[in-house]
């Protein structure tokens, strides 16, 4: 840690990855002065889709940050892809979802937070949080408020007791980036009997290629070998990145906050890969808890914490039931691929158009899609 390091601060947010700095950008933009810290150097990578859905550029938007079209490359809607079916919807009206590299993320969001005048503190791994405030190393930092923003395997979350909730299922994924030239202008969902394969271009020569599974000894290119339509489109591309793996899954916790520390992002529980909505919801988090700080009332954020939360954890469990399940994936996809409206409604869900409870009556329309197809 080379930077100086101020006494005190009103908001401490440990961890300095879309969610820490979505954190201190909003804290700022309520005039709270702010600190971050985080242990690596950036602009920091992590395994990751790098697809914003339409709700979650606006999101980001909500925070300052318009990424240019240098930065991005954009896609219209989702496209399930299996051995023999597909089946596509659009985002509706005209918006549309942006790819985006995590680096480039990573750039853009630090720039806005130093624009902004928090205080960046990077290689600076916080060991310890105590009634004094935030502990860097032989440093202690008084803090109103700590933010864990460190990620999904937060020592926060543990450090402040906050670790209870239901035992998540956890997926095994990985990503990498080929040379190619995008084939499709929409994200891609390839379907496995036991695994998922996404894929997004994030630019016009490269495309970030995920893959999700239970099997932790599943590395990327051989779990390819399961999704026959992806290893096609990307025969002789060139690998350009190295493969970076992560695990996924729904956590849902308890409590987000005690005392004055409150979490966010994936410290606070995570929505699985395939939802594609983790940064979304973590921009969404962020502008709620500036709002519960500023009231002084963290009970606020809890609420509307379990509120976002909601929709992406429901379509995650819809899409999770089909992990799995190869005889309910096909029959879905022949549904999704005769009747184009329903999958269209499941996007609008997807991308909160339609509020939640549709769900519940657009389930029914699938099931009897399901029945009768
Ligand atoms: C395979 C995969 C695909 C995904 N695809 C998508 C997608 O397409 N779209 C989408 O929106 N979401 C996607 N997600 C989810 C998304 O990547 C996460 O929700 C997002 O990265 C969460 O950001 P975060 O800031 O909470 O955590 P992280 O990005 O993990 O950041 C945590 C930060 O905390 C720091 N840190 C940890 N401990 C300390 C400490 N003690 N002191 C200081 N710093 C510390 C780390 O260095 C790190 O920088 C995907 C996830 C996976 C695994």
């Amino acid at each position: 840690m080379s930077q100086s390091v101020p006494d005190a601060t009103d908001v401490f947010v440990i961890g300095g990855g879309p969610a820490g700095l979505a954190a201190a950008i909003a804290a700022r933009q309520r005039g709270f002065r702010v600190l971050v810290a985080d242990g690596a150097q950036p602009p920091i990578d992590k395994a990751c889709g790098e697809g914003l859905l339409p709700d979650g550029r606006a999101a980001l938007e909500r925070l300052g940050i318009h990424v240019p079209r240098t930065d991005a490359h954009p896609f219209r809607g989702i496209r399930f892809v299996s051995a023999a079916l597909s089946a596509d919807a659009r985002f509706p009206g005209d918006s549309c979802g942006l790819a985006v590299r995590r680096t480039s993320l990573h750039r853009l969001m630090t720039e806005r937070a130093a624009l902004l005048g928090a205080g960046l503190l990077w290689r600076t791994a916080v060991t310890g949080i105590s009634p004094q405030g935030v502990h860097l190393g032989d440093r202690v930092v008084h803090a109103r408020w700590i933010v864990g923003a460190d990620g999904s395997k937060s020592r926060v979350r543990r450090w402040a007791g906050l670790d209870r909730g239901p035992r998540p299922r956890l997926r095994y994924a990985f990503r990498r980036h080929y040379r190619v030239a995008p084939w499709s202008d929409h994200m891609e969902v390839y379907w496995g009997d036991h695994c998922q394969g996404y894929a997004t271009a994030v630019s016009r020569e490269q495309v970030c290629v995920a893959l999700a599974s239970h099997d932790s000894s599943l590395r990327l290119e051989e779990g390819l070998r399961a999704l026959p339509s992806l290893a096609e489109r990307l025969r002789g591309a060139e690998a350009v990145s190295s493969e970076r793996g992560s695990l996924t899954g729904n956590r849902k916790l308890t409590h987000v906050w005690r005392g004055n520390v409150a979490l966010i992002g994936d410290a606070s529980g995570t929505v699985d890969a395939i939802t594609g909505e983790g940064l979304g919801l973590a921009f969404s988090q962020a502008v709620a808890l500036a709002e519960s700080m500023e009231s002084g009332d963290l009970e606020r954020y809890q609420a509307a914490h379990r509120k976002l939360a909601l929709r992406p954890l429901c379509m995650a469990r819809l899409m999770l039931t089909l992990d799995r399940r190869p005889w309910l994936q096909r029959r879905t996809l022949q549904v999704f691929e005769k009747r184009p409206e329903i999958f269209r409604r499941f996007l609008e869900l997807h991308v909160g158009v339609l509020p939640p409870l549709h769900v519940v009556r657009d389930g029914l329309t699938l099931g009897w899609g399901l029945l009768t197809a």
